[in-house]
């Protein structure tokens, strides 16, 4: 209902399932826990940023572009999704990648999602850590112009007000189906990066006039860090809404102590819970996001900060190709 004034375009097979995992929340003996399948959205194996990009993308389509230019981690699920949303709707795909990760193996480099982004015929540019990658995509957008084309640039994790609509929208769907289950939640978790999942969600939970509170679990920056950016994303996605304010400061909570050595980087508590969902439930996560956020939760339930008595539920954000990069690295 917020969204109906946005183009858009269908890309996601939505609305996403609502599950309940009766083994995890026995093994842990703590609270209900029901899981979100964002990992459903069915774009090239799917993940939560093929939600951003029906709204990215549509205003692309709107704008009459031939080529889309992003911008990610050389196994990032986001490129990949755009990669596909791209070769969907008959546009090109120029990407830069990022050598974020430190010492990367063989498998990082040209498996998981790097190998499917090649699959999908994107063309894979290389850079370095830190590069200025505003003014490198704002220089082949010239390039692409200069050749007759009309560019279109995706921020990286289409985490832009724009790209937010998607959590905006996945938020409604969640309340909705909250509804037809019949089932109240206590919190939501869900991993929290380059911030548009996190914003867009708290933004569709206020707008619509609901106060479930949302811990986010951060995977790359520090908590002050990444908190500021989540609440100023949420602030302008409230703004170009209609709904100016409805998110407040103390409604952005993002826990940044599971990311371990760094982004991307493996940690124990990642390992511990990639086999656990795995063999009690049937379900896989990534060594990057999910896989950290469940961490999180999962320590927080061993911590008693959620009581038995509680009903969670976390916001599965897909990244499950990301795992085949990680081959040499996960201890089965
Ligand atoms: C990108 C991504 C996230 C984080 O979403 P943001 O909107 O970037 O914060 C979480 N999980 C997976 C699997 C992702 O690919």
């Amino acid at each position: 209902m917020l969204l109906s004034n946005f183009p858009r375009v269908s890309l996601a097979h939505l609305p996403t399932p609502l599950e309940p995992l009766p083994r995890l929340s026995e093994r842990l003996g703590g609270p209900e826990i029901w899981v979100k399948r964002d990992d459903c959205t069915g774009l090239a194996t799917g993940g939560n940023k093929t939600r951003k990009l029906e709204f990215s993308m549509g205003q692309a389509l709107e704008r009459g572009a031939t080529t889309v230019i992003t911008v990610g981690a050389v196994q990032s699920n986001h490129v990949r999704q755009t990669a596909a949303a791209a070769a969907k709707l008959g546009m090109r795909c120029e990407v830069l990648l990022e050598h974020r990760v430190e010492n990367p193996g063989p498998l990082y480099l040209n498996s998981g999602n790097v190998l499917l982004d090649r699959i999908l015929g994107a063309n894979l540019r290389e850079y370095a850590k830190g590069t200025d990658f505003d003014a490198e995509m704002e220089k082949i957008a010239g390039e692409i112009r200069a050749e007759g084309g009309n560019p279109y640039i995706v921020p990286g994790g289409a985490s832009n007000p724009v790209g937010a609509l998607g959590y905006v929208g996945c938020a409604e769907e969640l309340l909705r189906q909250c509804d037809e289950h019949d089932v109240a939640f206590d919190h939501a978790v869900l991993a929290s990066g380059s911030a548009g999942t996190h914003a867009g969600f708290a933004v569709g939970l206020r707008a619509s006039g609901n106060d479930l509170p949302v811990l986010g679990i951060g995977v790359n920056v520090p908590q002050d860090e990444q908190e500021a950016k989540v609440y100023a994303l949420s602030r302008a996605t409230a703004e170009y809404i209609g709904k100016p304010g409805c998110v407040v400061r103390e409604d952005i909570v993002a826990d940044c102590g599971y990311i371990g050595p760094g982004y991307g980087e493996p940690t124990a508590g990642m390992n511990e819970v990639v086999l656990m969902l795995a063999r009690e439930e049937g379900l896989l996560f990534d060594p990057v996001y999910s896989g950290k956020a469940l961490a999180g939760l999962v320590d927080y339930v061993r911590e008693g900060r959620f009581a038995a008595s509680q009903k969670i539920v976390f916001l599965h954000t897909g990244g499950v190709a990301g795992l085949f990069a990680y081959a040499d690295i996960i201890d089965v």
